[in-house]
């Protein structure tokens, strides 16, 4: 393959923000409309990459491979990963195998689509992790091997910058006073990350009710690695009392990026309740 390499931006990956995303999105995009160009490796920080991976999933339209890569040991570690999985990466991308799949994160030879993809684990090389539903396949040998084709196919376009959305995690004793601070700050969204199948006392409800009084849409993700909200319970803070509020429920997707869905919808279609249900559907 023949390789061009961008120096876009070096970065601690805990300090990403939404504004840069839009930027990276922007040149990603740009570059991948190449006809001359067969697939991007973005090499990244682990920190917020799920993150970073799924934003640029739902902003970029393309058959193309996107491959993410980091390293978890730095160059000076008795075993580097970061050499072995950019290789993989460019292998990746520049593979007819890998087209299709949308964006990805690849480490340690195993391929995560960018929505379920996380990290779990702080300080292992095989952090990177699909949970229940898997990896997309793997790369051996500089080949890659394809044994899943779940994809998802949800895009929105790139607004020119993005409204504030808040995320919080509720815990056991939480009164709601975040959730309050922020609506009364002037936040366009709130993410909860709730317990369970999507539930929160009855104080967070409040909070959450209050909120909605104020026309801030809320979305219900959970605290819980895997498995959706669900309209289950239909006492005060319970999910289906929540939905019920019209609250909106984020399935299977992980809260924090929910809120980058919220943001990119919100500037979409506006603070319309039913229009924003259905990007979480
Ligand atoms: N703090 C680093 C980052 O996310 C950690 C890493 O890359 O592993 O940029």
């Amino acid at each position: 393959a023949n390789i061009g390499v961008l120096n876009f931006m070096n970065i601690d990956s805990s300090h990403m923000t939404p504004a840069i995303w839009l930027k990276l999105s922007r040149k990603v995009n740009d570059i991948i409309k190449r006809p001359d160009i067969a697939g991007v490796v973005v090499t990244y920080g682990t920190d917020t990459m799920a993150e970073g991976a799924y934003f640029l999933e739902l902003t970029i339209d393309s058959e193309k491979p996107v491959v993410f890569t980091v390293a978890m040991e730095d160059a000076s570690a008795p075993c580097p990963d970061g050499p072995g999985n950019i290789l993989n990466a460019v292998m990746q991308a520049s593979s007819k195998e890998a087209r299709g799949w949308g964006v990805t994160v690849t480490l340690n030879s195993c391929i995560n689509g960018a929505w379920e993809v996380r990290k779990p684990q702080t300080t292992n090389v095989q952090t990177f992790k699909s949970g229940e539903k898997g990896y997309l396949g793997y790369v051996y040998d500089g080949k890659v091997k394809r044994f899943n084709d779940r994809v998802h196919k949800m895009k929105l376009p790139l607004p020119s910058k993005l409204p504030t959305v808040v995320f919080f995690s509720t815990y056991a004793g939480d009164n709601g006073d975040f959730i309050r601070y922020a609506v009364d700050k002037g936040a366009k969204g709130l993410v909860i990350d709730a317990l369970g199948a999507g539930n929160v006392n009855a104080e967070t409800y409040e909070a959450i009710l209050y909120a909605l009084s104020k026309e801030v849409p809320v979305v219900i993700s959970t605290r819980v690695y895997y498995g959706s909200v669900e309209p289950a319970y239909g006492d005060k803070g319970g999910g289906g009392m929540l939905e019920k509020k019209g609250a909106i429920l984020a399935g299977d997707l992980m809260g924090t990026k929910a809120r980058l869905l919220l943001m990119l919808a919100l500037a979409e279609v506006g603070n319309n309740p039913e229009k924003l249900k259905e990007y979480f559907r």
